[in-house]
């Protein structure tokens, strides 16, 4: 018997949400829904200085006004700090993470003098400096309290995994192959813990929809790069590799991409200015919501139209 389609869908309670999220909210339910499968409700509140509970409860209760169902309980990430600790553990113990203490200013400062600056998919590329300490710097600062954030050591990780090229498939863009020059260009020691935030984005979401038995992971095209990472972790954990859709980004009327960041109207706006949820389905392109018809979903939710 094929497994049973599981979609999640994964917002942080940093903000209001926004016609996007309501878009992206709505092709996973749908998706879960098209397949008789299970749809869940993730939430992703690691970033302790910038989530808020009360974002959390407004989540619930727009989610729930446009009509959707989510399994319970939902998994809330600020929860589970150990479960990811014990996965840093496991790459720690096979020498794959080391402490960093470089400031960005300090990063920025490296980068410039060595006169390359390399960019990858998430900003410039660390310079790997803090890889080279002795373990005896290392332990000394840390003993001293000095901060520091943990960082992967890439190179290393990925003389560890085997079967290069990694694989992972996209809906839209099709099969994709991830290879260790594309990481290390792309991506380079990545941090996948800090101080202030004890496990990265990276770490929680590939652990969680490993954790939750996703299987197909619908999520914004702004996110498509961060898969390649993500399967180099499922490959260090033996995690297995979900099917991916990573759909296109509501815009506003000038072109620019809706975010919390840059006042785009909270459905809450929207909702108390009288408009329904259809008229809100509407206005993110999913109306009428919900579609069942998978062909028509498809033509929606950008598959084939880039
Ligand atoms: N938590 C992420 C966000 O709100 C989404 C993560 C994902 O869908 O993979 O942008």
């Amino acid at each position: 018997m094929p497994s049973p389609v599981v979609t999640r869908c994964a917002p942080s309670p940093t903000g209001h949400l926004h016609l996007g999220h309501a878009y992206a909210a709505g092709i996973a339910w749908m998706r879960a829904q098209q397949a008789g499968g299970r749809f869940l409700l993730r939430i992703e509140d690691i970033d302790l200085t910038r989530c808020r509970p009360e974002f959390t409860d407004a989540i619930f209760d727009d989610l729930a006004w446009l009509g959707l169902t989510w399994e319970q309980p939902v998994r809330r990430q600020s929860e589970h700090f150990a479960e990811y600790r014990h996965a840093l553990d496991m790459l720690q113990d096979q020498g794959l993470l080391y402490p960093c203490f470089c400031t960005r200013k300090q990063i920025a400062a490296e980068i410039a003098a060595s006169g390359q600056a390399p960019h990858g998919f998430e900003g410039a590329i660390y310079p790997g400096t803090c890889r080279h300490l002795s373990r005896s710097e290392r332990l000394d600062r840390m003993a001293s309290g000095e901060p520091y954030a943990l960082r992967l050591d890439l190179p290393a990780a990925c003389r560890l995994v085997s079967g290069w090229p990694l694989r992972w498939h996209d809906e839209t863009s099709g099969h994709q192959t991830v290879t260790q020059d594309l990481l290390l260009q792309g991506f380079g020691d990545v941090v996948l813990a800090r101080k202030e935030t004890p496990a990265s984005y990276h770490l929680c979401v590939t652990h969680d929809d490993a954790l939750q038995g996703v299987t197909l992971v619908t999520r914004g095209r702004d996110l498509f790069h961060a898969t390649h990472l993500h399967r180099l972790l499922q490959a260090l954990f033996g995690w297995p590799v979900p099917a991916y859709a990573h759909h296109r980004l509501l815009t506003d009327e000038s072109g620019e991409r809706l975010a919390k960041r840059k006042d785009a109207k909270p459905l809450r706006e929207l909702r108390g200015a009288g408009l329904s949820p259809a008229e809100v389905w509407r206005m993110a392109g999913l109306a009428p919501f919900p579609l069942t018809d998978r062909s028509a979903a498809a033509k929606r939710d950008g598959v084939g139209d880039e």
